[in-house]
């Protein structure tokens, strides 16, 4: 029998006030494992209302009691991790090893990183002389960031309690209280964590947990009157939407959107190492991370090289059931999701696109993944970095590989598609890397390396990648409110 999941509201597990369901599939079998609350509007009034009732009386506890809890969070995060990562894996298909090395580890170190940055916190301090009418007036200016009140966070399907996470962390350890809204594709470890919160002896109505549908839990959160602060991570439409819905009610808001990452690779790169990280950068997760190196750009004299190198990487990659040890690639996160890569595959095709491998639906790894959404790693050439294939994000397990000129046509090519989130050097030619990464249109650049993540850089994208950072100071920023005191000496 399938799981039934509850909302948690004011530390209770509750279902939708309407007893409406939602069933949850397992990408890697296609079978029901789990149902959530379908929630409405009246979820998120219910929940909105215990989060701000609880918000005067967090915001004034002290930041090491708020410490405290973060950190015995993380703890039973880490002590489940086990179960969290097998959770992960059944929900979104992506292989165990994976959400046991990466997802489930990075949700502790979330919670371990805004729990010790609030003790560490500092504001400014000016100390003023400026000119008066009856001579120079003496002033002392100070900086106050208080917390908001209750956040709205919206997470996507493909790293679940990875960004979920990483939203409610800084939201609740500034001392703001939460409404969460995870992915309706991929609830499990929200819900778990809704548990392990209340095993930490969070106040009630600190955390809330509110599962349902984008246009039935998601809208009205966003709209809601009493949330001045929503946090979202998802496709660039949808933060669209948000922008235009949280415009009415001026919230402050942060937007973490899509990407089309362009890898460059020039011909002085370490071959071995650039080859070996951008098969990991296009496939990891099945290619369903924003950060995913999805466009390939490599030098032309050692373009025919790489190609056939990253052909036979792509085509090595354990292909298996994601509860398997072994697996290195698992299934796609719904058969609707798969649908879209295809045809996105079907498009490059179409135009005159050649599929060095994979380009089709992979056969099921064994019995139990009969009905799994599974595809293949496929690597594409011979596009024209202007067609949909190449412009538009396809979050699958899809590069396309292009040929470039000279720094000049890289950049240009880099730089050619609506997003601007991250990007890759490859090159051991440390000028070239400083002013490649200069002139690249993307918020993050990462040089000879992929998804090395020192949690207080600012995160985020550019152009329509985003709106806002994460992380750090940034993190810290974005849920308190500056206010200034001058007094006159
Ligand atoms: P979606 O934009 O479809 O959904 C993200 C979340 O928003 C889900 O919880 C969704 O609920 C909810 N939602 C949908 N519509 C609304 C609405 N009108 N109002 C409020 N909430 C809404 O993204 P996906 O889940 O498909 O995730 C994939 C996308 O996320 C990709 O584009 C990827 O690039 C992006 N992403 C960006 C990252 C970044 O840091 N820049 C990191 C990871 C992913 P429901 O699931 O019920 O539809």
């Amino acid at each position: 029998m399938p799981e039934t999941l509850t909302n948690l509201i004011n530390n209770e597990q509750v279902p939708a006030a309407s007893g409406a369901l939602i069933d949850v599939v397992e990408p890697a079998t296609g079978a029901v494992h789990a149902r959530i609350p379908d929630s409405d509007a009246s979820d998120i009034d219910a929940a909105v209302a215990a989060a701000k009732s609880a918000f005067p009386a967090w915001a004034q506890t002290p930041p090491a009691e708020r410490s405290r809890l973060l950190l015995r969070l993380a703890d039973l995060i880490e002590r489940d991790l086990e179960r969290l990562a097998r959770a992960e894996s059944i929900d979104s298909g992506k292989p165990i090893a994976l959400a046991r090395s990466v997802d489930i580890p990075r949700a502790a170190a979330n919670f371990r990183f805004f729990a010790t940055a609030i003790l560490h916190t500092e504001s400014a301090a000016h100390q003023s002389n400026l000119p008066g009418p009856g001579g120079a007036v003496q002033a002392l200016n100070f900086t106050l960031r208080k917390p908001r009140g209750v956040a709205g966070l919206i997470s996507p399907w493909n790293l679940p309690l990875y960004l979920l996470t990483w939203k409610i962390a800084p939201a609740i350890a500034t001392g703001n209280t939460a409404v969460a809204k995870p992915s309706e594709v991929t609830p499990l470890t929200a819900f778990m964590l809704g548990e392990l919160a209340l095993e930490a002896g969070f106040p009630p109505g600190v955390l809330n947990i509110v599962h349902g549908r984008g246009a039935t839990a998601g809208a009205p959160l966003v709209s809601h009157p009493d949330v001045p602060t929503v946090s979202f991570t998802g496709g660039t439409e949808t933060g669209r939407a948000i922008a235009h819905a949280g415009a009415d009610t001026f919230k402050r808001i942060s937007l973490e959107l899509g990407g089309k990452n362009p890898n460059l690779v020039f011909a002085d790169a370490d071959m071995d190492e650039a080859v070996a990280t951008s098969v990991r950068a296009a496939f990891t997760n099945q290619g369903q991370i924003c950060l995913c190196g999805s466009r390939l750009l490599v030098e032309r004299s050692i373009h025919d090289e790489f190609v056939d190198r990253l052909v036979a990487d792509a085509k090595a990659r354990r292909l298996g059931d994601p509860l398997d040890e072994s697996t290195e690639h698992g299934a796609l996160v719904s058969e609707d999701h798969l649908a879209k890569v295809d045809s996105y595959v079907q498009l490059a095709r179409e135009l005159g696109g050649e599929i060095r491998c994979g380009g089709a639906r992979a056969e099921a790894p064994n019995d139990r993944c009969a009905n799994g959404a599974f595809y293949k790693p496929t690597v594409i050439t011979g596009l024209d970095p202007a067609c949909r294939p190449q412009q538009e994000e396809i979050f699958g397990p899809v590069v396309t590989v292009t040929p470039f000129d000279s720094d000049d046509d890289a950049i240009a090519i880099a730089n050619s598609t609506p997003y601007g989130l991250a990007s890759m050097v490859w090159t051991s030619d440390l000028s070239r890397a400083h002013r490649v990464a200069d002139r690249i249109d993307s918020a993050i650049v990462w040089v000879n390396c992929w998804m090395l993540r020192d949690l207080r850089t600012p995160f985020g994208g550019m152009k329509h990648s985003g709106l806002g950072r994460e992380g750090g100071k940034d993190a810290l920023n974005f849920f308190t409110e500056p206010k200034n005191v001058c007094i006159k000496l």
